[in-house]
């Protein structure tokens, strides 16, 4: 027997009770019974962003909203500048472009933060940018960027935005929207939220709202002020994924309610911590040590194995599922998810699997040493 266990960073195991409510029969969006599911969904997201700016909800993958971010933010010509340390980072600079948006880089080397005085450094030689895109866990690279430092610094002086891909940051950890002055956020459902793919998340505060008033980039789906005008009276544009939001509303209420946001962000770090620990304890690298997300952990192929058999020989041999490296970091990574629905014991049992895929594929170490560090890491 074989059992599937999924340790990619996005998607992620959902817990069974989550799967189990959005098996129920579908509702009408526009019918009474819809309402009291998402107004909880709705405000359990302002709670999840820390924030009590209005947090809307679309039926998309968080690509979704990333577009969005740009398209009813920007016009054309207008300048951003776009933190580029992954392929998520990429990702901000092709969606600008896409919109015929002007686009300056920090490229930042994979798997290294951004340096906030680069950041004041670009402001400075460049006045006119309107907006900084950023990735608050570049999930491709397993590394953390300093998301309030760099808001300090953008608005230290001017008229503009900070704009977070934080969908590998929001329920991992602490990443307060309104403290912090960030004027969007955004997350998606895949991954802390527990939930299958399929929903989007976006925070937007009162100066973003006012950018919105004379963004000319063009949009139609993705209608934020539209959106805007009908959440407070628990409506969509369009069609919700309305059974993902019945899940949603349970999700919510065992990471808000049941296990508490401080406590999801202790486990995650905890479990984070614990790997990274186990993975020098048999003489593995990270990509990201200096500034490491808990989302997860980027672990190098050692030298003389092949990244790709040991993925192949991880899932079919021992059932579990990690995620490759993404672009240039092909074969060369694997990745290890701790956000979301993982306990100890899971953590564990992939350390072990971890480590009993090495030794099948010929690393030569002390197996059974990784996953007595993490236990020892993680006991009581
Ligand atoms: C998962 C993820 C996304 C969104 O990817 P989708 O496939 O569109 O859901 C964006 N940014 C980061 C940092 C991610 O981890």
């Amino acid at each position: 027997m074989l059992k599937r266990r999924l340790f990619t960073p996005g998607p992620v195991p959902v817990p069974d009770r989550v799967r189990l409510a959005m098996a129920q029969p579908i509702i009408n969006h526009r019918a009474a019974d819809f309402l009291p599911v998402f107004r909880a969904c709705r405000e359990g997201l302002q709670r999840m962003f820390q924030t009590e700016s209005p947090v809307l909800l679309f039926a998309a993958s968080g690509t979704g909203a990333m577009d969005a971010a740009v398209s009813n933010l920007l016009s054309p010509d207008d300048h951003a500048l776009v933190i580029r340390g992954g392929k998520f980072g990429e990702r901000w600079g092709e969606i600008c472009e896409a919109y015929g948006v002007r686009t300056t880089y920090i490229d930042v080397e994979w798997g290294k933060a951004v340096d906030p005085a680069d950041v004041a450094a670009a402001l400075e030689a460049n006045p006119d940018i309107r907006a900084v895109y950023l990735q608050a866990s570049e999930t491709s690279t397993a590394a953390r960027h300093p998301v309030r430092e760099v808001a300090e610094v953008v608005h230290r002086d001017g008229d503009r935005l900070v704009v977070v891909d934080a969908i590998t940051a929001v329920g991992v950890y602490d990443l307060p929207m309104d403290d912090w002055g960030l004027d969007v956020v955004l997350s998606g459902s895949q991954k802390a939220f527990m939930m299958p793919p399929g929903l989007a998340f976006m925070g937007v505060s009162e100066r973003a709202q006012r950018f919105m008033q004379d963004a000319k980039c063009g949009h139609y789906y993705f209608d934020l002020e539209k959106e805007l005008a009908v959440l407070p009276s628990d409506q969509t544009s369009w069609t919700p994924a309305v059974n993902l939001l019945v899940g949603l509303a349970e999700a919510l209420s065992i990471i808000l309610d049941e296990e508490g946001l401080e406590a999801t962000f202790a486990r995650t770090e905890k479990l984070a911590h614990a790997t990274r620990e186990a993975m020098g304890a048999i003489g593995l690298d990270l990509l990201a040590p200096d500034a490491p997300s808990p989302a997860c952990t980027a672990v190098m192929v050692p030298e003389g194995v092949d990244g790709p058999a040991l993925r192949k020989t991880l899932r079919d041999q021992y059932g579990y599922t990690v995620a490759d490296g993404q672009g240039r970091l092909k074969g060369k990574i694997f990745r290890i998810a701790h956000l979301g629905y993982f306990d100890r014991f899971d953590t564990i049992g992939c350390i072990a699997a971890v480590e009993m895929a090495l030794s099948s594929v010929g690393y030569v170490h002390e197996v059974g040493e990784a996953t007595r560090t993490a236990t020892l890491l993680l006991r009581d």
